[in-house]
């Protein structure tokens, strides 16, 4: 049985069998009551998860679609808009506002540092912005920030808040309304546990008023036609109907588990595999904190490359985590805990870790992170 594969990446992540089964059902028509009502279904599941009254868009693509999305419906070119990044992600924030001809104020961090709303505050005073684009879960280092005073301060400065929820909705708490956020953006392949292909965002009634003067162009991201087909469950394009009938069963879970239920277990996986890791004697790079309830990020042991380790373990066991990206390429490897994870999937990544880095000749604590990390999972959190 060599070919059982087990994901353990921070994206795509593993879909229960629900929703696998929805996934492989018939295809149904687009314009049908059966389609429809599944439409709508979904639509409202994702107001409950994204916490807001506004509509939530949904459209085919990856979340770097969501994010497209929001800068083309909210920015002209020549904006000043304000990228806050410290890893990967926010990186392709400003890439993408780049790309539209914003004039672009560029807060960059070092990788795996946290960002401060204080800063975001003081370069606001500095420099002008109309839009503050930042990072909720930075899947590359395992930092995850409050978003709440990020949207204050860009509020207090006039410029709308923008976040890339796009590995943390439903997996950390995030509240769109009560914290007053512009524009949220996500993706169904992380904790919505829904195979990779939908994108969906929720924009604030002033981040809808700034729609309508700006002048980028689009035509498959524009919100409005988007709005509008939803609202009569007619939508504007043939939506991925497999996809939404999967999401609507993903859905269904996790609001039956409870989305405080849910930031509980992700809070408690994400401390069980920070005390496995440690108790083997690896060097979290990841802060070691329960913030960082999504990915935890280790560096490989002096001497060995973090993507041979990513390899071995994908080639030989069957397991597969995920390497260092950009800056930290060969330095760490990241064991993803979202959405569809339970204790075990941390204890049998911790025994494949330990195992091939024997393998690779690293001297490690043997035979101690698997009971160290049930511990911590027990442990409640405070
Ligand atoms: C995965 C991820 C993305 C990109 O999503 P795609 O679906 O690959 O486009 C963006 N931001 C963050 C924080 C992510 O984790």
């Amino acid at each position: 049985v060599a070919e059982k594969r087990y994901l353990m990446t921070p994206g795509p992540t593993p879909a229960p069998p629900e929703v696998l089964a929805a996934v492989g059902q018939p295809v149904i028509h687009h314009r049908g009551p059966d389609f429809r009502q599944l439409y709508a279904e979904a639509l409202g599941r994702l107001r409950e998860v994204f916490r807001t009254e506004q509509e939530v868009l949904l459209f085919g693509g990856s979340g770097s679609g969501a994010m497209e999305s929001a800068v083309a419906n909210l920015c002209s070119a020549g904006d000043p808009v304000l990228v806050v990044s410290a890893g990967y992600f926010g990186e392709r924030w400003a890439a993408i506002a780049s790309t539209y001809g914003v004039e672009l104020d560029h807060l960059r961090y070092t990788w795996g540092e946290i960002p401060s709303a204080d800063d975001v505050a003081a370069r606001l005073r500095e420099r002008e912005a109309r839009a503050v684009l930042f990072t909720h879960s930075e899947t590359s280092t395992g930092v995850v920030v409050d978003p709440q005073p990020f949207a204050s301060v860009a509020r207090e400065a006039g410029a709308l808040s923008v976040v890339d929820a796009v590995s943390s909705l439903g997996a950390v708490p995030l509240e769109t309304d009560a914290w007053g956020l512009g524009v949220v953006a996500s993706g169904a392949q992380k904790a919505l546990m829904t195979p990779p292909g939908l994108a969906m965002l929720t924009a604030s009634p002033a981040a809808w008023q700034r729609s309508v003067s700006a002048a980028s162009p689009r035509y498959y991201w524009d919100w409005e036609r988007t709005r509008k087909g939803q609202s009569t469950l007619d939508a504007p394009v043939t939506p991925p109907v497999n996809l939404v009938a999967g999401l609507n069963v993903a859905l269904r879970m996790l609001l039956d588990e409870g989305l405080e239920a849910a930031y509980d277990r992700h809070r408690r996986l994400g401390r069980a595999c920070r005390e496995g890791l440690k108790a083997m004697g690896l060097e979290l790079s990841s802060p070691d904190d329960d913030s960082s309830a999504v990915v935890t990020a280790a560096r490989a042991p002096e001497g060995i490359d973090s993507g041979e380790l990513v390899l071995l373990l994908r080639d030989r066991h069957g397991v597969t985590l995920a390497p260092g990206q950009g800056e930290l390429k060969g330095k760490i490897f990241r064991i993803g805990h979202i959405g569809y994870y339970d204790v075990f999937d941390i204890t049998t990544a911790l025994a494949a870790v330990e195992l091939a880095l024997v393998e690779l000749g690293a001297e490690v604590e043997r035979g101690v992170a698997v009971t160290r990390a049930l511990e911590a999972f027990e442990q409640t959190p405070v």
